[in-house]
């Protein structure tokens, strides 16, 4: 990485000629496509290139890593092999083979686009991009990697790896966020996939170079198919690429959460269907913007208890806010509730964070066992 002058940065952000590697795209498509045929990882989804293959791990590739995907596209597929039997689940069940992968939105949002194929497009991932973007949660840079990678249709792509590719390529200056910097490189991502020979290779080997060869602190220049067309390393200009900025600030809520067991069960309730978590099962939790005490808690809660006690904290973060959970445990006499035994737990969509608190609830005390739970 070089320290590099204002004056240098104004020459590359308004230079026309810093897009010249680019120019010949043609070179820059074959490139990454012999790499990617070379070196490109060998992943689950990409083994049968389906439409519905394309989309299930479009969908849980956004904010999730790699690694954390392989598993639980796997077993995704098994538990719903089909975009019919996708669309037929009951959302339940799609929420808790999501598990693990977080931002239970998106998983919502597949479930609709299966059923929004099976309604309108008789059950087949539509091929085009102005079809695919009609669908729940798709927007332009998963329909165009679906529409190329599982139809070979010649369309660009353009993510943050993507982007980050070609600004480091051109000699580019600026965030990979900027809406100027965004058009500039699907601008440029257009030029390279007419000028590739296998689209679908082209595209997965742009997002894959991004992702392992050149990310955003320490692109390994040497591996790169592009070091001899790529301008930054020319210049020796091989810094950071700011991402759009995020906000800083952070809500602080607080989950007072009650774990009530009895025998191999725990009493469970259902969140609403809207904003943090929707719809996903949880021990009785109350949610406040301050701490409270045991007294201030056991007025609050719907169901009468005992013994009420508080055992622990752990810091949660989510997006957008930390969410600190106050774990207690009490006993009850009621038998209304959900009652949930231990092997059918897996059954119910859990955030992590209460996964592990339930767990931990079934988990016999050991002399070991840490008083805190860690933060995540
Ligand atoms: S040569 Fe280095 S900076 Fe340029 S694209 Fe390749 S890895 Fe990224």
């Amino acid at each position: 990485m070089t320290t590099r002058s204002p004056s240098t940065r104004r020459r590359n952000g308004n230079d026309p000629a810093a897009t010249a590697a680019l120019e010949r795209p043609r070179e820059v498509a074959a490139a990454v496509e012999a790499w990617f045929a070379r070196a490109g990882r060998t992943l689950p989804w990409r083994e049968v290139r389906t439409g519905y293959t394309a989309l299930v791990s479009e969908f849980m590739l956004q904010q999730t890593q790699v690694s954390r995907v392989v598993p639980k596209f796997e077993e995704f597929m098994r538990r719903f092999p089909t975009v019919a039997a996708l669309a037929a689940a009951d959302e339940q069940a799609v929420l808790a083979a999501w598990q693990g992968l977080g931002y239970y939105r998106r998983a919502r949002l597949l479930h609709a686009a299966a059923k929004a194929i099976v309604e309108r497009f008789g059950g087949r991932v539509p091929e085009t991009v102005d079809d695919l973007v009609t669908l729940p949660g798709v927007g332009r840079y998963t329909a165009g990697s679906i529409a190329s990678i599982a139809f070979g249709q010649r369309v660009p792509i353009v993510d943050t790896n993507v982007a980050r590719v070609l600004l480091r390529v051109a000699g580019r200056e600026g965030a990979s966020g900027d809406p100027a910097i965004v058009a500039w490189a699907w601008d440029e991502a257009t030029r390279l996939v007419e000028a590739a020979s296998d689209p679908a290779r082209l595209n997965e080997g742009l997002m894959e170079l991004g992702a392992t060869v050149c990310p955003a602190s320490t692109p390994a220049c040497l591996l790169c198919p592009l070091a001899a067309l790529c301008r930054a390393r020319a210049n020796g200009e091989v810094g950071p690429v700011r991402a759009k900025p995020t906000p800083t600030r952070r809500t602080r809520v607080y989950h007072h959460v009650v774990v009530v067991r009895r025998g191999d069960e725990l009493l469970l309730e259902r969140r609403a269907s809207t904003g943090l978590w929707a719809s996903m099962w949880q021990a009785p939790t109350v949610e406040h913007d301050s701490l409270l005490d045991v007294d201030e808690l056991a007025p609050r809660l719907a169901l009468r208890v005992t013994g009420l006690s508080r055992v622990r904290e752990f810091e949660h973060q989510t997006s957008h806010r930390t969410v600190v959970f106050v774990v207690h445990e009490a006993r009850t006499r009621s038998r209304d509730g959900t009652w949930a035994a231990r092997a059918a737990l897996a059954e119910y969509p859990l955030s992590n964070p209460m996964r592990r608190i339930l767990a931990d609830a079934l988990t016999p005390p050991s002399p070991n066992r840490p008083v805190r739970a860690r933060s995540s």
